[in-house]
């Protein structure tokens, strides 16, 4: 299968990525169909052999709420039985104090929390005022960190918001610092609705550090929604980030789903990565077969601009087939 050809950027850019893979969890959540356990399980398995450092595999969401991850503790006795977990990090979203529980009950090491870096998205999304929703979260953080586990901190609509329009740069440090110092090792920032441009990628991760939030604690989490996410990879790149969200196949992307938003699809993060030559550990090919085998379960092809073109199959090398005469230039 092709492999993109390699040439380095310039200057600025790290020599490795951390891809943190969001696609079991953030992905499947918003995939219109419910797919088995086991189909799951061997989901994270095929991710982890492709060489993915870090695997997001479910979430202790009420599943009233998110019932595509209604067999979260089934799916973790999946991966214990075959012997997974371990292998690479495996975090699970956790909402509050309940879901700690259910992940304190699974032995689970790793756990993310998810706040909101606006009024209407925190009272929508949890419930809670912008304010109020760290009553939720330091109790939690506090006994994870306690139980000896690692926390990342999700912060969402750092770009814009549906109901709020633009929000200011501020306001994202101010709620995101708050959360990163509950005691978080890790602070994604999620462009919820994909209305960022690769400038005010650099200007929220510069006033993240001004604000002694360092670099290497923060991930982007983008959204291909308005067709920038890979623009705001690279941008974020190029600001010092060195550890960046996507989803396999650009699951969560479904155009059919109600409430898509067009996660990053691995496989084209990680073309543009290995094409600047920068390293990932990820094999794109087991990756790609991953994806395309996940594609045939779910009913539909990819949403992975990189996983369409490979899998076309024009020629070994995935081309497309030369133009015949009279034909007009694509
Ligand atoms: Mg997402």
């Amino acid at each position: 299968m092709r492999q993109p050809d390699t040439h380095p950027l310039a200057t600025g850019m790290p020599a490795e990525v951390t891809v943190y893979e969001v696609g079991p969890r953030d992905g499947l959540q918003n995939e219109p169909t419910v797919i088995p356990a086991d189909v799951k399980a061997e989901f994270i398995s095929r991710l982890v052999d492709a060489g993915l450092p870090i695997v997001e595999i479910t979430s202790f969401v009420h599943p009233r709420w998110v019932p595509q991850l209604a067999d979260a503790s089934e799916l973790i006795d999946l991966l214990d039985q075959a012997g997974l977990r371990g292998r690479v990090p495996m975090p699970v979203l956790v909402p509050n104090e309940r879901g700690l529980d259910r992940a304190i009950e699974k032995g689970v090491e790793h756990i993310a929390v998810f706040g909101s870096a606006t009024e209407a998205f925190a009272q929508r999304n949890l419930n809670r005022s912008l304010d109020g929703q760290f009553e939720m979260f330091a109790p939690t953080v506090d006994r994870a960190l306690s139980s000896g586990m690692a926390v990342r901190a999700y912060l969402s609509m750092c770009f814009g918001d549906p109901w709020e329009g633009d929000v200011p740069v501020e306001q994202v440090v101010s709620i995101g610092k708050r959360l990163y110092e509950l005691g978080a090792y890790q602070l994604s920032l999620g462009d919820t609705i994909g209305v960022a441009t690769p400038g005010h990628v650099v200007e929220l991760v510069e006033a993240f550090a001004a604000a002694g939030v360092p670099r290497e604690a923060i991930a982007l989490h983008v959204h291909d929604t308005y067709g920038q996410a890979l623009a705001n990879a690279l941008a974020a790149l190029q600001a010092g980030i060195t550890t960046l969200d996507s989803s396999a196949g650009g699951l969560g992307g479904c155009p059919y789903a109600k409430s898509a938003t067009g996660n990053l699809a691995t496989e084209d993060l990680v073309w543009m990565l290995h094409g600047v030559g920068i390293r990932t550990g990820i094999d794109l090919d087991s990756l790609v077969a991953t994806s395309t085998w996940l594609a045939g379960i779910l009913g539909r092809p990819s949403t992975s601009n990189v996983v369409r073109a490979l899998a076309r199959g024009n020629d070994p090398d995935g081309h497309p087939p030369p133009l015949t005469e009279g034909q007009p230039p694509r």
